[in-house]
């Protein structure tokens, strides 16, 4: 239960896990003031189209806007960008900020994540992470000058560019140390048939390999790889992980070492927790301590934290949630739910001319644990809540196998009765939220 000196609730970070939390708030009719901080002086922006519909030229920038600034504040949530949290001292209930101490009587942290920067690259024209509007537009802009693009790391974020970047016209060269792209989280063969949609895009890849330096003083010119090899760039994306935003925690005598370390209902300290990409939790499904970077966990954990911090501690919602992201790469959609285990089961829909289409089960003790999904999403949804029941692998198996032998052709463009997420056009204001 809240303490109520009429502080109200504060949440630092206007992004999805934030403004989760403070709807929740009123959602759970809290009557109390409601303040969200956010660094960022611009409006809070959803993430997912920056690689893809922003990217493209295909959406607006208002469209890639998370909430409607009326709509918040008619519900009385005060939004104040412009404001970055730089401390927080637990016993007097107070965090300090670029515009001064706010007291507190709840506190939600839900501060994100940051890009990874290219170790030894320093920063430079040209050269990229993308994690707000002004670095997809900045790259954007290079790509409709014709910029060729290196994009270094395979990973979710750097292949949806590619494939933008194609859309857009661009020649684009891809860079992992790895075998495959996406190779952790579709494996090495899914991961290849991902790579030849790629290259029958006209995507080349240099795999296998890592950066040894990007060239050019004023901007990027090239990129020398660990085989002396060099690959000529206008233009470099960036896209080698992120990193929790909890640096700023650092004096306030909590665990930051992996994120904001929290338990099983997300409570860091008293009347204090912790949602979305910035939090190491305790996750009681899996018995394990994880921190997932996506944005249905994000405003799962948005909406429980901030109950959390109202009720009493009987009362409290544990986070058991599985996992779910999803990523979208020309016409296919790629979804992937739970934890993998080592009964790995591949059930290819056998498309000669897309193989890249398939379901790929895992399991544990007798048990489905993981689901991915690659340009199939029926099966997905079914696959998705025999999950959830943690149904016996043959049984999954099984069931899986009879939807793919009845299976039309679907693409990243079908409706799709997965939780509602921000690649689907809304209209502004409404509620993404799962
Ligand atoms: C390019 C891109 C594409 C993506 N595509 C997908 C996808 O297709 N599917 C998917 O599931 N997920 C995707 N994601 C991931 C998803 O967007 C994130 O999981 C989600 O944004 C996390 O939300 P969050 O609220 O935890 O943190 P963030 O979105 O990182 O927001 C944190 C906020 O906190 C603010 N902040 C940070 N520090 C401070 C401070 N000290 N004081 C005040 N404010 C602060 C920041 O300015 C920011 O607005 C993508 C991410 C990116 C970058």
């Amino acid at each position: 239960m809240l303490p109520s000196t009429g502080a109200g609730v504060v949440v630092v970070g206007a992004s999805v896990a934030g403004l989760h939390a403070a709807e929740a708030l009123r959602d759970a009719d809290y009557a109390g003031p409601v303040t969200v901080l956010d660094a960022d002086q611009e409006p809070s922006c959803d993430r997912p189209p920056l690689s893809k519909q922003l990217l493209a030229g295909v959406w607006t920038r208002e469209q890639t806007q998370l909430r409607d600034a009326d709509a918040l504040a008619g519900r009385g949530i005060d939004v104040r960008h412009g404001v970055r949290a730089v401390g927080l001292d637990i016993q007097s209930s107070t965090l300090d900020t670029s515009a001064g101490p706010l007291r507190y009587d709840g506190l939600v942290v839900a501060t994100g994540a940051t890009a990874r920067d290219l170790p030894g690259a320093g920063t430079r024209p040209g050269l990229y992470t993308l994690r707000t509007q002004a670095d997809c537009l900045a790259l954007r802009r290079d790509l409709e000058d014709g910029a060729a693009l290196v994009v270094v790391g395979a990973g979710f974020i750097g292949m949806e560019v590619a494939a933008t970047a194609r859309s857009l016209g661009a020649e684009v060269t891809v860079v992992d140390p790895l075998e495959a792209p996406m190779q952790g989280v579709l494996g090495r063969d899914a991961g290849r048939a991902l790579q030849r949609l790629h290259a029958e895009h006209g995507v080349g890849f240099r795999l296998g390999r890592g950066v040894r330096v990007v060239h050019g003083a004023s901007r990027v010119g090239a990129v020398e790889l660990d085989d002396e090899s060099v690959v000529r760039a206008d233009a470099v994306l960036v896209g080698i992980g992120a990193r929790p935003a909890a640096g700023w925690l650092a004096g306030a005598g909590l665990d930051v070492s992996a994120g904001l370390a929290c338990d099983r209902y997300l409570a860091a300290a008293p009347h204090v927790v912790g949602a979305g990409d910035v939090v190491d939790w305790f996750n009681p499904r899996y018995g394990r301590r994880m921190r997932v970077e996506h944005w249905t966990n994000a405003a799962q954990q948005g909406a429980i934290a901030a109950r959390n911090l109202l009720v009493a501690r009987v009362d409290r919602n544990p986070a058991d949630l599985v996992p779910y992201f999803w990523s979208d790469q020309y016409d296919v959609r790629i979804q992937f739910s739970g934890v993998a285990g080592s009964d790995v089961r591949v059930l290819p829909l056998g498309s000669a001319t897309r193989p890249e289409r398939r379901v790929v089960l895992s399991g544990q003790d007798g048990v489905l644990t993981s689901v991915l999904a690659v340009g199939v999403d029926q099966a997905f949804v079914r696959a998705r809540r025999m999950l959830r029941r943690r149904t016996p692998m043959d049984e999954a198996e099984a069931t899986v196998r009879t939807l793919l032998d009845g299976i039309e052709p679907r693409t990243a463009e079908s409706t799709d009765p997965v939780p509602a997420h921000p690649s689907a056009p809304r209209r502004a204001g409404s509620s993404t939220g799962p």
